[in-house]
């Protein structure tokens, strides 16, 4: 039968696995954007505790998962790793699709595997209070209730557009003792001058980062946290793919193609990265898919390059694909897949050919979490169905060639609080947006030179 695998608190992992450490080439540096030269730890000390500092550039495979955030895991980890058997009949395909189902957290989402050890770690170096940056709501809701655990204040700039699209996402932040700021805002330096150019700007990612570091930088005792692009972040997310490793051993399973969305690329790399450093120990074939939204195309469409990671233009500079820290995407509902960059660690490893991106339009991802939330009683969020899309291309891929592969793929988040955007997909407002290459080199034109 095996439709659910669960594991016990005990099977719980209890390090986090580092990829760079079995990787065959090194990630190019992080720079200094006055100085052009790569940064040391002194230079992001402003921002973010000491150990996270350390993770950032460890070497080590593994890193520990302290006690007190093992606590916190336990009240929604290890997640349940899912057959999608009536998905696999539904499509006829001769694969096997399994999902790691991560909506089972306390904000729904994947997010508060990094919030909870980000949080703990500004706890133990005395930090009482953090901003940071949301898009549609989901990390804001998932640091603010890290926070809350921990007895640390949260100041969040919310993108506008959601800010005031969802409203519920707010709610989640302030009851979990968070304060919420729609961004651009006129707290900021950088939020007035955005203010002043543009009235009616509805925001963007960048925008909020560049907010909330400035906001960060000007106060002592204060830090700041991101949820996503960062290589702790990742790090922390591989707590995904190191249960399902161990939930796919129980059932004599081994996935032969692993299926993510990518925003800032850390739900992927939570579920795919384990998997990816045993084929690179062992020498097996891994075929890894990102999967991102064609209307913010940074792996598919952008420039592997040096960029900012605000618009702002306050952040170090990270080689990374990017559509340009100008880059503001149409108003998709997708609002976590709205970053112009990507993770520099996902960036390296499409570089090297270890990943293969897709794009796909929102009408045909609503599409496909229907299907898949009418066989597996499942909502997914408008970001996971962009990994649905993806596993059930794959999975008809399969049938085209008669081929058992087994599937894996990290359904992030569900849907519940996204739900106004089924119902714009109901209401055929839903429309497509594709940039064309001259929309891309515009954005592009503005790339610092390095
Ligand atoms: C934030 C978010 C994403 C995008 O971020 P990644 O860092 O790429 O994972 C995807 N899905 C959900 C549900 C999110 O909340």
């Amino acid at each position: 039968m095996n439709i659910k695998t669960l594991l016990s608190e005990n099977e719980l992992p209890r390090s986090y696995y580092n990829i760079i450490s079995d990787l065959p080439t090194s990630i190019p540096p992080v720079l200094h954007p006055g100085t052009k030269n790569p940064v040391g730890p002194e230079d992001l000390s402003p921002l973010f505790p000491l150990e996270l500092i350390k993770q950032e550039v460890s070497n080590s495979r593994f890193i520990e998962i302290p006690d007190e955030v093992i606590d916190i895991y336990k009240l929604y980890r290890p997640s349940p790793l899912y057959r999608a058997r009536a998905l696999e009949k539904l499509l006829d395909t001769p694969a096997k699709i399994y999902y790691k189902y991560e909506g089972v957290s306390p904000t729904g989402s994947h997010k508060p595997n990094t919030a909870i050890p980000q949080a703990y770690y500004n706890k133990e170096e005395g930090i009482k209070k953090i901003t940071t940056e949301t898009g549609a709501g989901q990390w804001g809701s998932s640091l603010a209730f890290a926070c809350s655990k921990f007895g640390i204040d949260l100041e969040v700039f919310m993108v506008k557009v959601s800010y005031e699209q969802k409203p519920y996402r707010k709610a989640m932040m302030e009851a979990f003792g968070a304060k919420c700021i729609a961004s651009p805002s006129n707290q900021t330096n950088v939020g007035k001058k955005i203010l002043s150019e543009n009235p009616d700007s509805t925001g963007s990612l960048g925008i909020a980062i560049s907010e909330a570091v400035e906001r960060c930088a000007m106060s002592s005792n204060v830090k700041y946290a991101l949820g996503s692009v960062l290589n702790h972040v990742l790090m922390h997310q591989t707590i995904i793919g190191l249960e399902a490793q161990k939930q796919l051993e129980k059932l004599d399973a081994k996935p032969d193609i692993i299926v993510g969305c990518t925003g800032g690329g850390s739900n992927f790399s939570g579920i795919a990265l384990p998997f990816l450093g045993d084929s690179i120990i062992n020498n097996d074939k891994l075929i890894l898919k990102a999967i991102e939204p064609s209307a913010c195309p940074s792996l598919t469409k952008g420039k592997y390059a040096y960029d900012f990671g605000d618009t702002g233009q306050m952040t170090p500079l990270t080689k990374m694909h990017t559509l340009g820290s100008q880059f503001v995407p149409s108003g998709f509902h997708a609002g976590g897949l709205r970053y112009h960059g990507m993770a520099p660690l996902v960036s390296h490893l499409v570089n090297e050919g270890f990943i293969i991106p897709e794009a796909y339009n929102q009408t045909d991802i609503f599409k496909a979490g229907l299907l898949f939330a009418r066989a597996e009683g499942i909502i997914p969020a408008p970001e996971a169905n962009h990994a649905v899309k993806g596993a059930i291309e794959s999975a008809l891929d399969c049938k085209l060639k008669g081929e058992k592969k087994t599937i894996l793929f990290n359904l992030c988040g569900h849907g519940y609080f996204d739900m106004q955007a089924y119902i714009d997909y109901f209401d055929n407002k839903l429309f497509d947006h594709e940039y064309s290459d001259n929309e891309i080199a515009m954005a592009l034109s503005g790339l610092p030179a390095v």
